[in-house]
């Protein structure tokens, strides 16, 4: 779960946790659209967990072309990151890779180490497993047949 600050096109703000950054942004109390706001214009007074992964540059660009104190700066964000994460895991979030990310897991990617059958079906039918009684369901390996079993 993710907290967002979110912001409505008729300009509500309210908060919200997502299961995950790829998570579609609930429509605001009054039924807007909303957008997230960058997590540096929360309120003040909050202690702030200070900038996350997943806004640290990845572009060259995003360091300006390497300038010394954007690298500097960023890598003081990331160690102090880093640090509070050894001291609170909860915050590092899922940080296995991503496996797949398009189509029918759009809303909830599939990453390293998950089952893919499950995930499968879950991406596809919304349920956890197939159900028992669904005949297309793969059965249990059968025992081996008789038939040419004795060579
Ligand atoms: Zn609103």
């Amino acid at each position: 779960m993710i907290l967002y600050d979110l912001r409505c096109t008729q300009g509500h703000r309210f908060e919200a946790g997502l299961p995950s950054m790829f998570s579609d942004n609930p429509d605001c109390a009054c039924g807007a659209s909303t957008t997230r706001l960058p997590a540096a214009v929360r309120r003040l007074g909050e202690a702030s967990p200070g900038r996350s992964r997943e806004e640290m540059p990845t572009t060259w660009r995003g360091i300006a072309q390497g300038h010394p104190d954007v690298v500097r700066g960023w890598h003081r964000e990331m160690t102090r990151r880093e640090k509070l994460e050894e001291r609170h895991p909860e915050l590092a979030g899922d940080r296995r890779p991503v496996l797949a990310h398009e189509g029918a897991f759009a809303g909830r990617p599939l990453r390293s180490g998950d089952a893919l059958v499950p995930e499968v079906a879950k991406a596809a039918f919304g349920t956890k497993e197939p159900s028992p009684s669904d005949p297309s369901a793969p059965s249990a390996p059968s025992a081996p047949s008789a038939r040419g079993g004795a060579r």
